[in-house]
């Protein structure tokens, strides 16, 4: 008898093993309709063999579907993807078949003439039609305009049957790219590099990089060359190129188009379904040779990858923390492994992790020295705030509205970076101090003026700005408290009137179009100061601004977690480094209370092997990533109790195991999330101990009722 285990898009452990009927003909990665209970579901194929029957009756496979078989290392990728992470392999497979599930563009309809049918009453408006029309099809709409009639006749002809619709397909055409096109001519650091990568991509096998370079020293141009190379190889390459924020795939598509004189494809959330269809279907068919994309076209069905590259590889925008928690880049390492293809992680501030990797050489570690051309990287200065405090309630320091105002007069552009969404992040009352708190989240209110609401960042609940206290009643008595990007910008409009100013926030820009808009305004000039959040501090090309202002450098300091120091680091060389681009020199200016602060020191110093050194002995003295590993368990539910019960079985399951420890449970720190309790528990093991299988052991001993929902976070990034 012959069987499959065939992966189910459901929260099971395993695959489901199916009979596979005589007449049938299955391979890995096919996709199949099996019963399950009363219904019908789409599953994938991952292994198919032959057993001298069985003591179990199974089920058959219903039919095979008439649709694209996934690839087998697309399967592999899947099936790995899903046992690092701990998540069900049917859910992980679903992920890569995401874009099949669109339904197709919808096909043109046209109309055209039958055979040589003649109208019964051959008006003058109707022989316009068909002389209009002669032997080729047209959309109806096109062709009354042509004939200069009323839709109304085109219509009678098709009522009478003299004219038919009929429906074309859209097939998506990917063009080829053409290495030749347009190529830079690369300084010998940049040819050095993309001569290492392109001849690793060409060869084949897979070869991990590390692409290290400032902000402009032309990374981008490198490995744009190594995809070139790749192509010249074999034109049947495919490429995959990562980004973490969709803002940033336009700039980098007009790159490419420009490079490779073909626009490559494009997959991310922001992309319509049926465009996605497309994409998914050229690349399982090799049609398509570069994709752009965010994290999820990991899950794309390549056939012939070569070369995988993750831009701002440090950037926490690559971990997904809802549904499936996986960390792009960590994926994409393994993607390439299982591909035997190359993979490059490009950064100016390199994660830990990686720099670790690069250090023990297991990642080739490619350098890229200073800025392209005459550009050089700003001048940057600690303003000390305990010397130069703001006036109450305003944020801006006196040298700070000073350089704003120099900047001006030379018709150069500022930034003025405040990762603060809104316009306060707390609102209380002034008579009984209570604080404006969500209803069923552990979270204060951030206060929006543009829209007049208290908004919960975490949950998007928001209300009306109460005229009364909720708490005391008191009239007119809730006060804003520190500042969000809204309230700089309010207050640079007071001092500066005359300038044109804005806020780049994922408020005032919701979507990739008002996203592309606002940073062509800016890099086109029509902006003075533009106030902004993370969103505009990476990757984007201003060549007019010449100063950048940090409003409050100590801001991600405080938080303290693992990697508060790191992330900081990483966002104020990502934000400082956007000035001065071009010709024109520029500066940052970084306002602190902490000006002795290590990471403000290095910033400040330029020294980023400094920080790297220092972060790196703190981590290893604690065995922390990268000298250990983590994982951690959530669990939460609305029934405290049924939470509590679970956090306890756990906690008495724990295997025995060395070199390794179990921290918890104990109430997260958002310890209500919409009306759901929350508990944690953090694992944290040297790097030989396989946490993976730990867990897996660990969790096989205590059942979880539906009530409680249990995450498993392999390397977590969030600790909340
Ligand atoms: P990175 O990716 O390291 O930030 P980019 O590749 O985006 O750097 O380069 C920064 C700027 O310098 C871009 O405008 C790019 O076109 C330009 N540039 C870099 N290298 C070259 C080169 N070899 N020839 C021409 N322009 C270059």
């Amino acid at each position: 008898m012959k069987v499959a285990s065939v992966l189910i898009p459901l929260p099971v452990p395993e695959a489901f093993d199916y009979e596979v009927p005589e007449a049938f003909d299955v391979a890995r990665g096919d996709q199949v309709a099996v019963p399950l209970g009363p219904r019908l579901i789409r599953g994938i194929v991952a292994e198919a063999r032959e057993t001298t029957g069985s003591n179990r009756r199974l089920k058959a496979i219903d039919h095979v579907l008439d649709d694209p078989r996934l690839p087998e290392r697309t399967v592999d990728f899947v099936e790995w993807a899903a046992r690092w992470t701990l998540s069900a392999p049917g859910e992980m497979a679903s992920a890569a078949l995401k874009g099949l599930r669109a339904p197709r563009p919808r096909p043109e309809r046209r109309v055209r003439r039958v055979g040589d049918r003649s109208p019964a009453r051959p008006t003058a408006a109707r022989t316009a039609v068909l002389e209009a029309l002669g032997q080729r099809s047209m959309p109806g709409p096109d062709l009354a305009r042509a004939a200069n009639v009323s839709s109304g006749v085109v219509k009678g002809l098709l009522d009478e049957g003299v004219l038919e619709a009929i429906e074309i397909e859209a097939i998506a055409a990917f063009d080829a790219p053409d290495p030749d096109h347009a190529p830079a001519t690369l300084n010998p650091d940049q040819a050095a590099a993309a001569d290492a990568i392109g001849a690793a991509a060409a060869e084949g096998g897979f070869k991990p990089f590390l692409l290290d370079g400032v902000t402009g020293s032309g990374k981008t141009e490198a490995y744009l060359e190594a995809a070139a190379r790749a192509l010249r190889a074999d034109p049947a390459a495919q490429v995959l190129i990562l980004l973490p924020e969709i803002a940033l795939t336009q700039a980098l598509i007009e790159r490419i188009s420009h490079r490779f004189g073909a626009a490559p494809a494009e997959w991310h959330s922001g992309v319509a379904p049926p465009r996605r269809r497309q994409v998914w279907e050229a690349v399982q068919a090799g049609r398509c040779n570069i994709v752009v994309g965010a994290r999820s076209a990991l899950f794309l069905p390549y056939v012939n990858l070569k070369l995988i590259v993750v831009d701002e590889e440090h950037d926490g925008s690559f971990k997904q923390e809802e549904g499936l928690v996986y960390h792009g880049r960590d994926l994409a390492v393994a993607r390439a492994r299982i591909e035997g293809a190359t993979v490059v992680l490009a950064s100016a501030t390199p994660s830990l992790e990686t720099l670790w990797n690069a250090h023990q050489g297991r990642y080739r570690w490619l350098k890229l020295g200073a800025r392209h051309g005459a550009a050089v990287l700003p001048d940057i200065k600690l303003l000390d705030l305990r010397e130069n405090a703001p006036d109450p309630q305003t944020w801006l320091s006196q040298p700070l509205r000073e350089a704003i105002g120099e900047t001006l007069l030379k018709r150069e552009q500022t930034l003025l970076f405040l990762n603060r969404r809104g316009y306060a992040p707390v609102v209380l009352c002034r008579v009984c101090g209570h604080r404006m708190t969500a209803p069923d989240t552990d979270s204060w209110l951030v206060e929006h003026r543009y829209t007049g609401r208290l908004v919960c960042h975490l949950t998007g609940f928001s209300m009306l700005r109460p005229k009364a206290c909720p708490s005391c009643g008191a009239e007119d008595s809730l006060v804003s408290v520190g500042p969000g990007v809204e309230r700089v910008e309010e207050e640079v409009r007071n001092l500066f009137p005359e300038a044109r100013t804005a806020v780049f926030s994922s408020d005032t820009v919701p979507d990739g179009k008002s996203a592309r808009a606002l940073i062509q305004s800016m890099a086109d000039g029509e902006i003075d100061i533009l106030v902004a959040t993370q969103a505009a501090a990476k990757g984007h090309n201003f060549p007019l601004l010449t100063l950048v202002g940090v409003v409050d450098a100590d801001l991600g300091l405080r938080g303290g977690d693992l990697r508060a120091a790191e992330r900081t680091f990483q966002l104020l060389t990502q934000a400082t480094g956007r000035a001065g681009r071009a010709d024109k020199p520029g500066r940052a200016i970084l306002q602190t209370w902490t000006p002795e602060h290590p990471v403000l020191q290095a910033l400040a110093a330029g020294d980023r092997d400094a920080f790297v050194e220092a972060e790196m002995a703190e981590r290893e003295a604690a065995s922390l990533p990268p000298y250990g590993r983590l994982a951690a368990l959530i669990l939460s539910g609305e029934n405290a109790q049924a939470v509590e019960k679970v956090a306890r079985e756990l906690a008495e399951a724990i295997p025995n195991a060395e070199r390794l420890e179990v921290y918890g449970p104990a109430d997260a720190p958002l310890a209500l999330v919409r009306g759901r309790r929350r508990k944690r528990l953090l694992v944290r093991a040297d790097r030989d101990v396989d946490l993976q299988g730990f867990l897996r052991v660990w969790l096989s001993r205590v059942k979880v009722p539906a009530s409680v929902r249990l995450n498993v976070d392999v390397d977590p990034y969030s600790f909340l």
